[in-house]
């Protein structure tokens, strides 16, 4: 039996999030005798823990068919790989910052200055379509000390909050692209590996669309059924059922998170009763 070959962080911010989508797919993973592969016993998939920056080429290489990986990294390493899927985590953005007491006027500002990053590639493609000339000062790690230190004037890195920038005296100035979790494919997958990948993108789609909808069970007195249905969304329309108690309906429905409260308070209104609410694990549309 072939297995899927999947390259995730094997410690970092991409690491927890990536575990817990493949156990959301209940996929259970049993380490393997060596710690950087886990094998599942419930689907064939093989885990390989990496290093996210070698993530792109082990796929590009296709020593491992597909990875979690933020697109940051995929951007930057311009390996020949396919974006197959957005997984919504791990947001952020890639900016340009500089001490906070400077005063910007605009991209010109970075004209003959040194600006230290991670991400080379993506700052020089930046600078030529501004027409900027620049130094890129490429470093590994710990990005906004670099002004602090005298290595540069400027930095270009990952931004989320924007709380590293201020506790190093920083400000955001330019956002040059932004970033989130995705999957990526090696070109060329072989037809079982394909199904195989297939079946998890299948089992992925069914926990992000059950993510923030809530099952919601409710009764109502037949008379207010109408406007009670109204406020209800429904996968296609909500279930009605008859209560044991003459002239009593039960309501079944699935609500988002986002109009949750707004679609309680009217439901209360409308002479609803007994509301419940229960989470949903799947959602298969
Ligand atoms: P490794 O040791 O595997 O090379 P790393 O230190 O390069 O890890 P992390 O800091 O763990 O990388 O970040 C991994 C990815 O998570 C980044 O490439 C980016 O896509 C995303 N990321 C990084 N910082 C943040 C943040 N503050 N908020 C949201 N996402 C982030
Ligand atoms: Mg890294």
């Amino acid at each position: 039996m072939e297995n899927l070959k999947l390259a995730i962080q094997k410690s970092g911010r991409l690491s927890e999030k990536s575990l817990e989508l493949i156990a959301g797919c209940d996929i259970k993973l049993t380490q393997g005798t060596r710690k950087l592969i886990a094998v599942s016993s419930d689907f064939p998939l093989e885990v390989l823990y990496l290093r996210d920056d070698d993530i792109p080429q082990y796929v590009a290489d296709g020593v491992a068919d597909i990875g979690i990986v933020g697109e940051n990294e995929v951007m930057e390493k311009e390996k020949n790989v396919a974006i197959v899927k957005r997984l919504g985590f791990a947001k952020c953005r890639l900016s340009l910052a500089i001490p906070k007491n400077e005063n910007y006027h605009g991209i010109r500002w970075f004209d003959n200055k040194r600006i230290a990053t991670s991400y080379p590639r993506i700052l020089q493609k930046f600078l030529n379509q501004n027409n900027i000339q620049a130094k890129i000062e490429e470093i590994s790690g710990s990005v906004e000390i670099a002004p602090g230190i005298g290595l540069s004037e400027s930095i270009f890195d990952i931004v989320s909050s924007g709380s590293t920038l201020i506790s190093n005296r920083l400000k955001e100035v330019e956002t040059v692209c932004s970033s989130e979790a995705v999957i990526i494919s090696t070109l060329g997958l072989s037809a079982i590996r394909q199904k195989l990948l297939d079946q998890l993108l299948f089992r992925i789609d069914t926990v992000q669309h059950s993510k923030g909808n809530k099952y919601i069970l409710l009764n109502a007195p037949n008379d207010k059924l109408e406007s009670i249905i109204e406020i209800l969304p429904g996968m296609k329309s909500p279930t009605v059922m008859p209560l044991y108690q003459k002239g009593w309906s039960s309501v079944h429905s699935v609500v988002n998170e986002k109009e949750f409260w707004v679609i309680i308070d009217k439901l209360k209104e409308c002479g609803a009763e007994g509301i419940l609410v229960i989470p949903i694990e799947k959602m298969i549309l």
